[in-house]
């Protein structure tokens, strides 16, 4: 058994795994390089294996870096099966279609700024189509098949909607656990990392290997603080956020708040399509939700994702409508750092007014307009025009989906240590697994191998 990384290894983005059994090979995500344009564009473009040699691919999740470069696997020769939980199926469609339209507006934009420029979209939503084709869709705990004398059964990753770890079983008795994206306890909406039974191999993120993370269960009393402070001021609260899974759990925490009355009654309006979107998707996928949303909604037949103050705005009329408007009111809009979509108009209009407060829930990276608001630069750039950042920034740690090291060290805690031959270590910068591998050595772990990118480890 042979298993190469052919992204996400000492890098965060690219997440592609095989694994190679008796002359078989299965891949465990397929996701798109993200970051330096030229960079991933090169990576992007070019498999370091031929698709058509890979029998079956197994979909852990269904963020953009594990699941973006599938439509190329599929046009490039891959025939076999993409198994992954039906919400992660149904996210992917979203997060790949929107993929390629953004790939087809970048085309079209930097065509007309040069006719001739090179630039073309890696597939677009016929593609798209075809690959979702290839999907079959397996529910948490139910073994299946994957090629001949493996199965493999998903456990819940706790990471967001249809996350899960993938625990193939093999002829010989060895099992081997792919972690994905590691989540945290005490998400909102869905469980936590599912226990899974013990393994010889674990295949593990480290993305924050190095780093700790504020606790979930902070974050409604701060929300709430922020809303009722802006509101008392007569202030409107706007909220860049990723359409999947973020914008589902704040809308969540806005129900939860509303109900119990921890906020004002205020308007609130999720200001994307993409988002609208993405909360279909969450509405009926009853069956990944924790016990917190049965017990507060489902037992009452509410529905977590709707209710009177909550409006999803879809035409652009609409959106501009909301500007009009001068009572407090809340806007959740994409994209979340900042660099396009709905979110700019709404930053532009209330900027400028020191009785709005951005509200900052998930990472930005550098050089976005996102991080020079969470870095409170006096003055910022919007649509070519210079605006006063006069309004209040405030920034919120403890949303993130991944699990710290200390979560990490505690998920891998419960696995049987005597049975744990060795622990790979994929998705991180080189700081954060090095400092990770360190850390789960001294926890006992046997041996701890940090995976460099296409090269081949033999395991048993
Ligand atoms: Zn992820």
């Amino acid at each position: 058994m042979k298993l190469t990384s052919y992204g996400a290894a000492r890098e965060v983005t690219g997440s592609n795994h095989v694994l190679e059994i008796n002359g078989k090979k299965i891949a465990i995500d397929c996701g798109m390089f993200q970051g330096h344009r030229i960079e991933s564009e090169r990576k992007n473009q070019n498999f370091l294996y031929d698709p058509s040699t890979i029998d079956a691919v197994i979909l852990t999740h269904a963020h953009c870096d594990h699941c973006g470069r599938l439509p190329m696997l599929c046009g490039n020769g891959f025939h076999g099966n993409i198994y992954s939980t039906p919400a992660s199926r149904d996210i992917a469609g979203l997060i790949m279609s929107d993929t390629a339209h953004i790939m087809q507006k970048d085309a079209e934009w930097l065509r007309k700024k040069r006719p001739d420029h090179p630039f073309k979209p890696l597939y677009g939503v016929d593609e798209v189509l075809k690959t979702l084709d290839q999907f079959m869709t397996i529910s948490y705990g139910r073994s299946f098949p994957v090629i001949d004398g493996v199965t493999c059964t998903f456990y819940d990753a706790g990471h967001i909607l249809g996350s899960a770890i993938a625990v193939l079983d093999l002829e010989n008795g060895e099992r081997i656990a792919f972690s994905g994206d590691l989540g945290r306890a005490g998400l909102p909406i869905i469980r936590d990392p599912e226990v899974i039974g013990d393994v010889d191999y674990m295949v593990c993120e480290g993305t924050y290997g190095n780093r700790l993370h504020d606790p979930i269960e902070d974050a409604e009393n701060q929300m709430a603080e922020v809303i009722k402070k802006t509101a008392e001021r007569g202030g409107k609260i706007i909220i860049p956020a990723f359409a999947v899974e973020r914008t589902q759990e704040l809308i969540y925490f806005l129900h939860k708040l509303t109900n119990e009355e921890k906020i004002p009654k205020l308007e609130i309006f999720v200001d994307s399509p993409m988002a609208t979107n993405a909360t279909s998707i969450f509405r009926v996928h009853q069956e990944c939700y924790d016990e917190k949303v049965r017990e507060h909604f489902l037992e009452a037949h509410k529905n977590p994702f709707g209710f009177d103050s909550l409006h999803f705005t879809t035409s652009v009329a609409d959106s501009k409508a909301i500007n009009k408007l001068k009572e407090p009111h809340i806007i959740i809009s994409s994209s979340g750092m900042c660099e396009a979509g709905r979110i700019l108009h709404h930053l532009k209009n209330n900027i400028e007014d020191a009785k709005n407060t951005i509200l900052i829930v998930g990472f930005m990276a550098a050089h976005t307009l996102g991080r020079r608001l969470a870095e409170r630069k006096p003055e910022v750039k919007i649509f070519g025009q210079i605006y006063k950042l006069n309004a209040q920034v405030k920034i919120m740690n403890a949303f993130s989906a991944h699990a710290d090291y200390n979560e990490i060290l505690d998920y891998v805690g419960k696995l049987n240590k005597e049975r744990l031959k060795k622990i790979f270590l994929v998705h991180g910068e080189d700081d954060a697994l090095n400092s990770l591998s360190k850390l789960l050595l001294e926890a006992g772990i046997k041996d701890v191998q940090i995976v460099d990118p296409a090269t081949d480890y033999e395991l048993t």
